[in-house]
């Protein structure tokens, strides 16, 4: 079965620890490709304050584009209404039913899992990879996880990355208060970020 991996997020804007997150699942999970989905509409975020969907979708073109294995999928974009990650699943599902999908997160976004739109449903259609992010320790998934019946817990699977404590909302705080975000983030992103005044205060 071809296997597949799905990055999912608001990219506001991505950073490396997306991309360092992506490669690592992709190398230890022997996924044949990576498809970055940035979210149409964010159900967790107030959307107001999120970046035009446009902005999220060019700095991901301009961060994967030296990796071969990385894609960018605009799936998000057309669908009324929130952005649920059952529906985007089910979608690529419909499309390639033969394949094998692995939905790759970290460990922050998998603690949210069972408040999620049709949680056991998307653990039915596809893997989690819960990767380690700082400040959300492994541990403390795994407890969440035994709560959750024996069929579910074996489709999450753990995967330990560097830690990265880089996060895009301290990105764009920095941009807010000019302090440097230099090395946090592809420069050809930094360069996007700053030619089009996004983050910027006032
Ligand atoms: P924000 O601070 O605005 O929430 P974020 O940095 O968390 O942004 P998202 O777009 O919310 O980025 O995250 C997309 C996915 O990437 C989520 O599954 C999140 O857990 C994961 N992720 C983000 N940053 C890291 C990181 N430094 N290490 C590991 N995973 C990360
Ligand atoms: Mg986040």
């Amino acid at each position: 079965m071809k296997k597949i991996g799905i990055m999912g997020g608001t990219f506001d804007p991505i950073h490396y620890g997306h991309l360092v997150t992506a490669e690592i699942a992709r190398h230890s999970f022997g996924l044949e490709r990576v498809i970055f989905i940035p979210a149409g509409i964010p159900p967790h975020k107030d959307n107001s304050a999120v970046a035009d969907y446009l902005h999220r979708f060019n700095m991901l073109k301009i961060a994967i584009e030296s990796n071969s294995y990385f894609e960018l999928s605009d799936i998000e974009i057309e669908r009324q209404g929130p952005s649920y990650t059952f529906d985007t699943v089910s979608c690529l599902k419909e499309i390639w039913p033969a394949t094998e999908f692995y939905f790759i997160s970290g460990a922050d976004a998998v603690l949210e899992i069972l408040t999620w739109h049709r949680a056991s449903d998307l653990l039915e259609i596809c893997f989690f990879i819960a990767a380690t992010r700082p400040g959300f320790s492994l541990e403390n998934l795994k407890s969440v996880l035994k709560a959750l019946s024996a069929e579910y817990i074996d489709k999450i699977l753990l995967l330990e990355v560097p830690a990265l404590a880089i996060s895009s909302s301290d990105i764009r705080h920095r941009v807010g208060l000019g302090l440097p975000i230099k090395y946090l983030l592809p420069e050809k992103v930094e360069r996007y970020i700053f030619d089009n005044s996004l983050y910027q205060k006032g």
